[in-house]
């Protein structure tokens, strides 16, 4: 029924959208009158949503448009910071997505061309879509840090904040740096992906250097006027675990980094480090500038469908969003959005209207010591009067208090997330 129902609509309605999007698909073969999503980006909302569309409607060709060749997990990257996981340990490949007949095609997106419903790429050939989902995470506003923007300052002063190669070498400078040594870490204003990742990561090292280098000392400079989540948790977690370890200080902005002698150049004064590690303000990452509709960094999107404000058959997920209040930039909440649109998209395509009255949860996990986790989480619900999503008074909450059960919840909830996403 749903399926010849979709057929009569691509026939009657969008035979031309059909057709533009078999026209670029001459790397792909052909599939008759199947409509196709294409998906730009594989994290956690453009892969959820792949999978999703094809276990929802397996007629449907879903292909996902991704350079990487396996994915690496932000979430649970602090550890591999901390050393107590690898970057094994949070690496899954995209070989799973094949068992849902998801199609990776492992390239950059370069433009989205909706005049002929094709996503062009950087080396193979153009992919054809009927709509198109583009779920690119962030990327970094270098122009705020004016010593950054080359590439070798960018080499040696870290950020890690998309988890890959500098996850991995932001541990090897921990690991090189001197007992004794000082590791500053700032933080843009808000809104930046995951909004408690910053406080996890300073717990995260700290750990290693009680355990490995006791002398050394954490600064942690804060553009935020206050820890932005979790901050009775997290403050309590560094006077017990780390007492004189960490030194916080909110409402510190970076201006600019001097890379040479290892020091930030900050509103109020100056601060030199071993290790810098450094995180830019964030916009949409760069092929969703044609959608950022928001501050000239976000993009606005119909909450029902997640589709862009700007330009209809666009549908963007994830961080690159424009969120709706109290909304955090996660990994639960881009893999909830990727649910939402996957069903929304086949309904549109098989002529149906799309849910009324989705609802998203969020869960977000912090790691405080290698054994020990905390959480928040919050239920949005959409409400149409607003037309955006609004958190549910009295869903959710905070932990109680920091405990081993926290910590294996928090690795049983990345387990379920990669699952949900990948495989
Ligand atoms: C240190 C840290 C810890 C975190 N911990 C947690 C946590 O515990 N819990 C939680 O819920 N969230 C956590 N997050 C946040 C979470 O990682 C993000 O919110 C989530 O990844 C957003 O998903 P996304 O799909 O928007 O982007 P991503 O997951 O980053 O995926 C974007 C993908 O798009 C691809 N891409 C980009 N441009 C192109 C292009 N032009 N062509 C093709 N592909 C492209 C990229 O290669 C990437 O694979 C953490 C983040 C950090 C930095």
């Amino acid at each position: 029924m749903r399926r010849i129902h979709r057929r009569d609509f691509i026939k009657a309605g969008a035979a031309g959208l059909a057709l533009a999007g078999m026209a670029g698909c001459a790397s792909l073969p052909g599939s008759g009158t199947q409509a196709r999503v294409a998906v730009v980006g594989g994290g956690y909302g453009g892969a959820t949503a792949a999978r999703y569309i094809r276990m929802l409607d397996p007629s449907i060709e879903v292909v996902l448009i991704e350079p990487n060749e396996a994915f690496v997990s932000c979430p649970i990257s602090n550890m591999v910071l901390g050393g107590f996981r690898t970057m094994a340990d949070i690496t899954t490949p995209y070989s799973g997505l094949a068992r849902y007949g998801v199609r990776v095609v492992r390239d950059t997106a370069t433009a989205i061309d909706m005049a002929r419903k094709q996503v062009l790429l950087a080396r193979g050939n153009p992919v054809g879509f009927d709509r198109v989902i583009v779920s690119p995470g962030i990327d970094f506003m270098w122009e705020a840090l004016p010593a950054m923007g080359s590439p070798d300052s960018q080499a040696k002063v870290l950020h890690a904040w998309k988890a890959g190669p500098q996850t991995a070498q932001l541990r090897q400078q921990l690991v090189a740096m001197r007992d004794g040594g000082v590791y500053v870490l700032s933080v843009p204003l808000a809104p930046y992906r995951c909004p408690p990742g910053p406080y996890e990561r300073v717990s995260q090292v700290a750990a290693y250097f009680k355990a490995a280098k006791p002398r050394s000392k954490i600064i942690l400079l804060d553009e935020n006027a206050n820890i932005t989540s979790k901050g009775p948790l997290f403050r309590k977690a560094w006077a017990d675990l780390y007492p004189g370890m960490i030194e916080y200080r909110g409402g510190s902005r970076t201006l600019d980094v001097d890379v040479r002698s290892g020091t930030i150049k900050g509103e109020f004064g100056d601060q030199r480090g071993d290790v810098l590690n450094v995180v830019p303000p964030m916009k949409a990452g760069a092929i969703a500038a044609p959608y950022i509709t928001a501050n000239r960094r976000w993009c606005e999107v119909d909450w029902l469908t997640f589709e862009s404000k700007a330009v209809k058959g666009v549908h963007i997920l994830g961080d690159s969003l424009q969120l709706a209040p109290l909304m955090p930039k996660s990994a639960t909440m881009a893999n909830g959005q990727g649910k939402v649109c996957a069903a929304a998209i086949v309904a549109m395509l098989n002529g149906q209207a799309p849910s009324g009255a989705p609802t998203l949860m969020n869960a977000c996990y912090s790691m405080v010591s290698d054994k020990l986790g905390i959480h928040v989480t919050s239920v949005h619900k959409y409400d149409q009067n607003s037309r955006t999503f609004r958190t549910v008074p009295g869903a959710g909450g905070v932990s109680a208090a920091m405990n081993e059960s926290e910590g294996l919840y928090t690795m049983n909830w990345a387990r379920n997330i990669w699952a949900d996403t990948l495989m």
